[in-house]
Protein backbone atom coordinates (compact mmCIF):
# COMPACT_ATOMS: atom_id res chain seq x y z
CA UNK A 1 0.00 0.00 0.00
CA UNK A 2 1.61 3.49 -0.89
CA UNK A 3 1.86 5.45 2.16
CA UNK A 4 -0.75 7.85 2.53
CA UNK A 5 -0.81 11.57 1.78
CA UNK A 6 0.21 12.81 5.50
CA UNK A 7 1.19 16.61 4.53
CA UNK A 8 -2.09 17.14 2.34
CA UNK A 9 -3.68 15.05 5.28
CA UNK A 10 -2.55 17.53 7.88
CA UNK A 11 -3.63 20.79 5.61
CA UNK A 12 -6.82 19.65 5.72
CA UNK A 13 -7.32 18.73 9.15
CA UNK A 14 -5.69 22.12 10.04
CA UNK A 15 -8.10 23.97 7.63
CA UNK A 16 -11.14 21.97 9.52
CA UNK A 17 -9.77 22.74 12.70
CA UNK A 18 -9.60 26.63 11.91
CA UNK A 19 -12.85 26.53 10.77
CA UNK A 20 -14.54 24.89 13.81
CA UNK A 21 -12.84 27.36 15.92
CA UNK A 22 -14.03 30.59 13.59
CA UNK A 23 -17.37 29.41 14.06
CA UNK A 24 -16.98 29.21 18.22
CA UNK A 25 -15.71 32.77 18.09
CA UNK A 26 -12.13 30.76 19.18
CA UNK A 27 -8.61 31.46 17.44
CA UNK A 28 -7.14 28.56 16.24
CA UNK A 29 -4.04 28.78 17.91
CA UNK A 30 -5.50 28.25 21.03
CA UNK A 31 -6.28 24.41 20.50
CA UNK A 32 -3.97 22.00 20.03
CA UNK A 33 -3.86 19.60 17.72
CA UNK A 34 -2.18 15.90 18.81
CA UNK A 35 -1.28 13.56 15.88
CA UNK A 36 -2.11 10.15 17.09
CA UNK A 37 0.67 7.65 15.52
CA UNK A 38 -0.11 4.78 17.36
CA UNK A 39 0.89 1.49 14.98
CA UNK A 40 2.14 3.58 12.61
CA UNK A 41 5.62 3.87 11.92
CA UNK A 42 8.57 6.21 12.75
CA UNK A 43 8.77 7.53 9.21
CA UNK A 44 5.06 8.88 9.26
CA UNK A 45 6.15 10.77 12.27
CA UNK A 46 8.94 12.02 10.38
CA UNK A 47 6.95 13.48 7.60
CA UNK A 48 4.71 14.51 10.09
CA UNK A 49 7.32 16.75 11.48
CA UNK A 50 8.28 18.05 7.99
CA UNK A 51 5.50 18.94 7.83
CA UNK A 52 5.09 21.15 10.49
CA UNK A 53 3.62 18.98 12.86
CA UNK A 54 4.97 19.12 16.72
CA UNK A 55 2.37 17.17 18.61
CA UNK A 56 2.42 13.59 18.78
CA UNK A 57 -0.36 10.99 20.54
CA UNK A 58 0.91 7.53 21.50
CA UNK A 59 -1.95 5.11 23.52
CA UNK A 60 0.83 2.34 24.64
CA UNK A 61 3.83 3.77 26.64
CA UNK A 62 6.02 0.81 25.43
CA UNK A 63 5.42 1.59 21.74
CA UNK A 64 5.84 4.86 22.42
CA UNK A 65 9.22 4.78 23.75
CA UNK A 66 10.45 2.44 21.13
CA UNK A 67 9.19 4.77 18.49
CA UNK A 68 10.07 8.08 19.94
CA UNK A 69 12.73 7.99 22.78
CA UNK A 70 14.86 4.29 21.86
CA UNK A 71 15.10 5.13 18.13
CA UNK A 72 18.15 7.06 17.01
CA UNK A 73 16.08 8.57 14.19
CA UNK A 74 13.95 10.04 16.85
CA UNK A 75 16.92 11.70 18.35
CA UNK A 76 16.99 15.63 18.52
CA UNK A 77 13.80 15.74 16.62
CA UNK A 78 11.28 18.42 17.61
CA UNK A 79 8.05 16.73 18.74
CA UNK A 80 6.41 16.37 21.88
CA UNK A 81 4.97 13.29 23.09
CA UNK A 82 1.77 12.86 24.12
CA UNK A 83 0.50 9.93 26.15
CA UNK A 84 -3.35 9.19 25.53
CA UNK A 85 -3.87 5.90 26.28
CA UNK A 86 -4.90 4.19 30.13
CA UNK A 87 -1.63 3.23 32.16
CA UNK A 88 -1.17 0.04 33.74
CA UNK A 89 0.40 -0.01 37.34
CA UNK A 90 3.79 -2.16 35.87
CA UNK A 91 4.20 0.38 32.74
CA UNK A 92 4.21 3.21 35.19
CA UNK A 93 8.28 3.10 34.85
CA UNK A 94 8.30 3.16 31.01
CA UNK A 95 5.54 6.27 30.84
CA UNK A 96 8.16 8.48 32.64
CA UNK A 97 10.99 7.12 30.73
CA UNK A 98 8.99 8.81 27.83
CA UNK A 99 9.33 12.11 29.01
CA UNK A 100 6.13 13.08 28.26
CA UNK A 101 4.72 16.87 27.30
CA UNK A 102 1.50 15.44 29.05
CA UNK A 103 -0.31 12.51 29.87
CA UNK A 104 -3.84 12.47 29.19
CA UNK A 105 -5.35 9.60 30.61
CA UNK A 106 -4.24 9.43 34.76
CA UNK A 107 -7.67 7.30 35.13
CA UNK A 108 -7.19 6.40 38.49
CA UNK A 109 -5.86 7.39 42.13
CA UNK A 110 -3.49 4.27 42.42
CA UNK A 111 -1.44 5.04 39.09
CA UNK A 112 -1.71 9.06 39.97
CA UNK A 113 -0.11 8.17 43.30
CA UNK A 114 2.47 6.02 41.25
CA UNK A 115 3.60 8.10 38.42
CA UNK A 116 3.78 11.07 41.51
CA UNK A 117 6.39 8.59 43.75
CA UNK A 118 8.61 7.88 40.23
CA UNK A 119 8.69 11.14 39.16
CA UNK A 120 9.58 12.42 42.95
CA UNK A 121 12.46 9.82 42.48
CA UNK A 122 13.36 10.73 39.27
CA UNK A 123 13.36 14.66 40.11
CA UNK A 124 11.02 15.55 37.65
CA UNK A 125 7.65 16.98 37.45
CA UNK A 126 4.67 15.09 35.20
CA UNK A 127 2.25 17.35 33.37
CA UNK A 128 -0.99 15.71 33.36
CA UNK A 129 -5.02 15.66 32.89
CA UNK A 130 -7.35 13.65 34.21
CA UNK A 131 -9.76 11.16 32.46
CA UNK A 132 -13.45 10.93 33.18
CA UNK A 133 -16.08 8.71 31.89
CA UNK A 134 -18.89 11.09 31.38
CA UNK A 135 -20.88 9.03 29.70
CA UNK A 136 -21.18 6.08 32.20
CA UNK A 137 -20.10 3.21 29.36
CA UNK A 138 -18.33 0.82 31.57
CA UNK A 139 -16.12 -0.42 28.61
CA UNK A 140 -14.40 3.79 29.07
CA UNK A 141 -11.76 4.69 31.55
CA UNK A 142 -11.58 7.10 33.63
CA UNK A 143 -13.33 8.32 36.73
CA UNK A 144 -17.39 9.45 37.32
CA UNK A 145 -17.81 12.83 37.84
CA UNK A 146 -19.06 11.93 41.48
CA UNK A 147 -15.98 9.88 42.37
CA UNK A 148 -13.05 12.49 40.69
CA UNK A 149 -14.76 15.11 42.89
CA UNK A 150 -14.17 13.26 45.65
CA UNK A 151 -10.77 11.81 45.35
CA UNK A 152 -10.21 15.49 43.84
CA UNK A 153 -8.13 16.86 47.23
CA UNK A 154 -6.02 14.17 47.24
CA UNK A 155 -5.11 13.95 43.39
CA UNK A 156 -4.54 18.29 43.76
CA UNK A 157 -2.01 17.33 46.80
CA UNK A 158 0.54 15.22 44.68
CA UNK A 159 3.78 17.26 44.40
CA UNK A 160 4.92 15.70 41.28
CA UNK A 161 1.72 15.53 39.61
CA UNK A 162 0.78 18.82 37.74
CA UNK A 163 -2.80 18.64 36.89
CA UNK A 164 -3.79 21.04 33.68
CA UNK A 165 -7.62 19.60 33.17
CA UNK A 166 -9.83 17.10 32.05
CA UNK A 167 -9.95 14.55 29.09
CA UNK A 168 -12.68 12.24 27.86
CA UNK A 169 -13.32 9.44 25.02
CA UNK A 170 -17.42 9.06 24.46
CA UNK A 171 -18.60 5.95 23.16
CA UNK A 172 -18.15 5.52 19.44
CA UNK A 173 -20.99 6.46 16.70
CA UNK A 174 -20.02 8.16 13.49
CA UNK A 175 -22.34 10.95 13.89
CA UNK A 176 -20.40 13.61 15.82
CA UNK A 177 -23.61 15.19 16.93
CA UNK A 178 -23.66 12.31 19.34
CA UNK A 179 -20.86 12.64 20.82
CA UNK A 180 -22.03 16.75 21.64
CA UNK A 181 -23.66 16.23 24.83
CA UNK A 182 -20.63 14.34 26.24
CA UNK A 183 -18.26 17.11 25.40
CA UNK A 184 -20.67 19.44 26.30
CA UNK A 185 -20.59 17.25 29.57
CA UNK A 186 -17.06 17.31 29.95
CA UNK A 187 -16.91 21.21 29.82
CA UNK A 188 -19.34 21.79 32.41
CA UNK A 189 -17.62 19.31 34.98
CA UNK A 190 -14.38 21.62 34.76
CA UNK A 191 -16.35 24.71 34.83
CA UNK A 192 -17.96 23.14 38.08
CA UNK A 193 -14.80 21.95 39.50
CA UNK A 194 -12.92 24.86 38.55
CA UNK A 195 -15.25 26.83 40.70
CA UNK A 196 -15.02 24.38 43.59
CA UNK A 197 -11.13 23.81 42.85
CA UNK A 198 -10.22 27.80 42.08
CA UNK A 199 -6.64 27.08 42.65
CA UNK A 200 -5.82 24.41 40.29
CA UNK A 201 -5.44 24.74 36.61
CA UNK A 202 -8.48 24.08 34.87
CA UNK A 203 -7.17 25.12 31.19
CA UNK A 204 -7.54 22.53 29.47
CA UNK A 205 -10.46 19.70 27.58
CA UNK A 206 -8.59 17.18 26.03
CA UNK A 207 -11.35 15.30 23.03
CA UNK A 208 -12.81 15.31 19.75
CA UNK A 209 -11.00 11.98 17.75
CA UNK A 210 -11.04 12.33 13.55
CA UNK A 211 -14.55 11.55 13.36
CA UNK A 212 -15.98 14.65 15.39
CA UNK A 213 -13.30 17.05 16.30
CA UNK A 214 -15.18 19.66 15.18
CA UNK A 215 -17.85 19.46 17.33
CA UNK A 216 -15.62 19.36 20.49
CA UNK A 217 -13.64 22.36 19.30
CA UNK A 218 -17.56 24.14 19.15
CA UNK A 219 -17.79 22.83 22.61
CA UNK A 220 -14.25 24.00 24.45
CA UNK A 221 -11.90 21.57 23.07
CA UNK A 222 -8.10 22.77 24.20
CA UNK A 223 -6.53 19.77 22.42
CA UNK A 224 -7.95 17.55 19.69
CA UNK A 225 -6.24 13.59 19.32
CA UNK A 226 -6.56 13.02 15.77
CA UNK A 227 -4.88 9.80 14.11
CA UNK A 228 -6.98 8.20 10.74
CA UNK A 229 -7.56 11.42 10.04
CA UNK A 230 -4.17 12.46 9.40
CA UNK A 231 -2.48 9.05 8.64
CA UNK A 232 -5.28 6.65 7.64
CA UNK A 233 -6.46 3.62 8.78
CA UNK A 234 -5.18 1.36 11.52
CA UNK A 235 -4.11 -2.14 10.32
C1 LIG B 1 -6.38 6.18 18.75
C2 LIG B 1 -6.82 7.29 19.62
C3 LIG B 1 -7.21 8.52 19.07
C4 LIG B 1 -7.27 8.81 17.59
O1 LIG B 1 -8.34 8.16 16.99
P1 LIG B 1 -8.74 8.43 15.46
O2 LIG B 1 -10.16 8.03 15.39
O3 LIG B 1 -7.83 7.58 14.63
O4 LIG B 1 -8.54 9.88 15.20
C5 LIG B 1 -7.59 9.53 19.96
N1 LIG B 1 -7.58 9.34 21.30
C6 LIG B 1 -7.20 8.17 21.85
C7 LIG B 1 -7.21 8.04 23.33
C8 LIG B 1 -6.81 7.11 21.04
O5 LIG B 1 -6.43 5.95 21.60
Amino acid sequence: MPPPPIADNLHRVRERLARAAQRAGRQPEDIVLVAVTKTHPWAYVATAIAAGQRDFGENRPEEAHAKFIDNPDAAGQPFRLHLIGPIQSRKAKIALACRPALIHSIDRAKIARRLDRLASERGVVLDALLEVNVSGEASKHGWSPDALRAELPDLLALPHLRLHGLMTIPPYDPDPETARPYFIALRELRDALAADFPDADWSQLSMGMSHDFEVAIEEGATIVRVGTAIFGPRS
